[in-house]
């Protein structure tokens, strides 16, 4: 059993011995790129650790009969684990290797080497690695003693509460999973931040991007000092945008070795920190990696005297579904047979399935291109075995957008004649970003493609901003997967799908199974959410049912026919009609309360007048159910009649507020949402729609009263930026857009304080 590694001797395969990171390292050391000295404490150094020492046993006892829902247990748990991993004595032998190699990576520099000391988890199979345990991240670390110390630690994080819940919850064995320790020589780096070989913001893969700070590049890696933003052609080298970002303060070593954030000298604080020779130096090497990875990476670098090093190399990861391929029907150049509306990305190629009612979706198998009409959530099951969504109808928020975007896979809408134009079995390539259907499988297409098969762009570094970023979700199905965006929590569980997905029409339910049936279905589907995001918080809508939507479903056929059904019998206005139904919705939440699940909260849809809000309290109370006291309860504001007197819900009692601009947008400029006809001038940003957000905003923060936002319009980076500016509390965005308008969060919050520091100091 080797306790200790060298770079030289491991490489990515080798993610069992060193973790991801040091196979990472390894890696890359040994594909020749410039990466610092390591050595790395095997996982079998970490099991021999727990198992000669003997706290293995002790371990297991600790967790015995632990209730991982009792965070207060939990943490407490953790704890003690923690602190029995990092007092007992290292074995003598293990330590002696440790000790040894240090020594050796001094003898090499001469020095007493400083170096930083992190976890690097072996658990590459879990879906979110990051829950497994490779927080610990100790940097300036000196002396042998020192090194065994924070080595220590590192193994000791494997047991952090997150993830000892994530393991207990998914019914992992705790000591199946191991941890390996990188020891790497500190990069005492005068600038450094992280590249992207591809552009996250627009996702163009001939871009790359990087992110560059004076100083260390804990900065730039935890968001808290603002970079340079440099955007390089992959092809040419050419620098084609530069960002100087005025650099308040850095990262650096002090003499005693200590990291420590401190002011950037005046002089440096307009300077563009890389020259435009570095730039390409960067580019050049993470161009490299990105051929050796055959995959868009995510690299930490650093420059220590002139001298670039490369830290760190993560795949910015894909769970993308492999699709059906028709390589006879392949072509260089695509003919465009149709334009609509991009509501999804992705690049996907498939046989053409006209799906014009439901009668038939069996047609639909894996990996075609389903066109229709419009969507219709029966229809659900089929699209989820779609490649692609190709309809005639509808804008970027009708049902088939919504659907798609959360299943993560391409969609063109409003082409207003899809079903006429394409032709049952024919091969096309849809282009979801840029709304456009080709004939044939297009080779150009396929390049994006691969890099398009970046479902999840889990872009590391974790962000951390003021302003919670959320995640919306429809499908009790995605909720794992929107879960993985980190995202702080859901803040928009819509019921309709839920209750979409039983097929039949819940009244229909109510009548033939009785209203336990309806009651248990909600729970399951909502469980479902609350679970995935534990203990972060859900929240769920009561069920806004248009009725053009609710009549495809068995019993759906006594929907009453609108001639408007957007402004029709739809939101919380039916909802206290059907009262039925609302005290079932109302039911589940109580019952789920009292399983434990106290992250939920309710909010209501498409609220016009406080007497709404008043009556749905009264018949939660007739449920035993006291809003607000026993459950955190809000409104959307959705209808410009609720902006406007947005003080009178106040007034009348409610926790937070919900901006829902998709429908705000369509009854303040008179649009419908699902007209492709119109769908050009449907204009979320449209002034007087941003002036009722504005207002709302405002007046909750005056009145301290939560407001966020989930509509569309919070997938949107540059009506987000005005958000934060107005001091919105949380954003809840698309599974696609979290990480970019996480991003975008971090960065206008900087600006925030940025200018506030900025107009103090001109007032002195
Ligand atoms: C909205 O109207 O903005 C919203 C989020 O609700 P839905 O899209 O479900 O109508
Ligand atoms: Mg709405």
């Amino acid at each position: 059993m080797k306790f200790v590694v060298w770079l030289d001797e491991i490489t990515n395969k080798d993610v069992h011995i060193a973790g991801g990171k040091g196979a990472s390292l390894g890696e890359m050391w040994n594909a020749g790129l410039p990466v610092p000295d390591a050595f790395i404490v095997t996982a079998d150094a970490y099991r021999y650790f727990i198992t000669e020492t003997g706290i293995k046993e002790k371990i297991k006892e600790l967790l015995k009969n632990l209730d991982i829902r009792d965070t207060k247990a939990l943490e407490e748990t953790s704890k003690k684990i923690r602190e029995l991993m990092e007092s007992v004595e290292m074995p003598y032998d293990l330590k002696l290797a440790i000790v040894e190699s240090y020594n050796k990576l001094c003898e090499k520099f001469g020095e007493e080497v400083p170096v930083a000391v992190r976890s690097s988890a072996t658990a590459e199979d879990l879906p979110d690695a990051s829950f497994a345990g490779q927080q610990d991240t100790y940097l300036n670390v000196k002396g042998a003693d020192n090194v065994v110390k924070y080595v220590q630690k590192c193994f000791s994080s494997l047991f952090t509460p997150r993830a000892i819940f994530y393991r207990e919850e998914k019914g992992f064995d705790h000591f199946d999973v191991a941890i390996a320790v990188v020891v790497q020589k500190l990069v005492n780096a005068d600038k450094a931040g992280v590249m992207f070989t591809v552009n996250p913001i627009n996702q163009n893969y001939d871009e790359l991007v990087i992110e560059a700070a004076w100083g260390l590049g804990e900065g730039v890696v935890s968001g808290t000092v603002s970079p340079d933003t440099y955007i390089v052609d992959k092809k040419t080298l050419e620098i084609k945008d530069k960002h100087i970002a005025r650099k308040e303060k850095m990262f650096i070593k002090d003499e005693k070795g200590e990291t420590k954030l401190v002011d950037v000298p005046e002089d440096l604080k307009e300077k563009q920190v890389l020259t435009d020779e570095q730039i390409k130096e960067v580019a050049k090497v993470g161009i490299k990696i990105e051929e050796h990875y055959k995959r868009p990476m995510d690299v930490e670098w650093a420059y220590e005297k002139d001298k670039l090093y490369m830290l760190q190399a993560r795949p910015i990861t894909t769970l993308k579904k492999g699709k059906k391929e028709e390589k006879s029907e392949e072509v260089d150049e695509g003919k465009i047979i149709l334009k609509g509306i991009g509501a999804s990305p992705g690049i996907a190629s498939g046989k053409v399935k006209i799906v014009m009612d439901i009668k038939d979706i069996d047609k639909v198998e894996d990996g075609d291109v389903l066109v229709a009409p419009m969507t219709t959530p029966d229809m659900v099951p089929a699209m989820k075995k779609a490649s692609a969504i190709v309809t005639d109808e509808g804008g970027l928020t009708c049902h088939a957008a919504i659907v798609s975007r959360e299943l993560g896979i391409p969609c063109v809408v409003g082409t207003k004649k899809a079903t006429k134009v394409l032709r049952e079995g024919q091969i096309v390539t849809v282009d979801g970003e840029k709304g456009l259907v080709y004939e044939g499988i297009i080779k150009k297409k396929e390049e994006e493609k691969k890099v398009e098969e970046v479902k999840e762009v889990i872009l590391a570094p974790p962000i951390i901003t003021a302003t919670e970023v959320k995640v919306n979700v429809s499908m009790p199905e995605v909720a794992e997967r929107a879960a993985k965006t980190g995202a702080d929590g859901v803040g928009l569980l819509r019921a309709e799908h839920m209750i979409l997905g039983l097929g039949k029409h819940p009244k229909k339910i109510l009548e033939e199974e009785g209203k336990e049936a309806l009651i248990n279905a909600l729970m399951e589907g909502i469980r479902k959410v609350a679970d995935a995001f534990y203990p972060r918080p859900v929240t769920y809508r009561t069920l806004d049912a248009p009725t053009d939507e609710f009549r495809g479903l068995e019993g759906g056929e006594r929907e009453p026919i609108e001639h408007n059904p957007m402004l029709g019998w739809r939101g919380i206005r039916r909802g206290l009609d059907e009262v039925e139904i609302l005290k079932c919705e109302l039911e589940a939440i109580k019952r789920l309360r009292e399983e434990g699940y106290k992250n939920i909260e309710i909010m209501i849809p498409l609220v016009t007048h406080p007497d709404e809000v008043k009556r749905v309290k009264e018949i939660a109370r007739e449920v035993g159910l006291e809003l607000r006291k026993d459950v955190p309860f809000g409104i959307m504001v959705e209808t410009p009649a609720a902006a406007l007197i947005i003080e009178d819900f106040i007034k009348e009692g409610i926790d937070f507020v919900s901006l829902g601009t998709n429908d705000l947008t369509q009854y303040t400029i008179a649009i419908d949402r699902n007209n492709e006809l119109v769908s050009k001038y449907y204009k979320e940003d449209h002034p007087a729609v941003l002036k009722l957000v504005e207002n709302v905003i405002k007046t909750c923060k005056k009145h301290n009263v939560k407001v966020s936002i989930c509509g569309q319009a919070g997938s949107r980076p540059h009506i987000v930026e005005k958000l934060v500016e107005w001091g919105i509390d949380a954003v809840s965005a698309n599974i696609d857009a979290v990480d970019t308008i996480r991003r975008v969060v971090a960065r206008t919050e900087q600006k925030v304080i940025l200018n506030f520091i900025r107009r103090k100091s001109l007032e002195e």
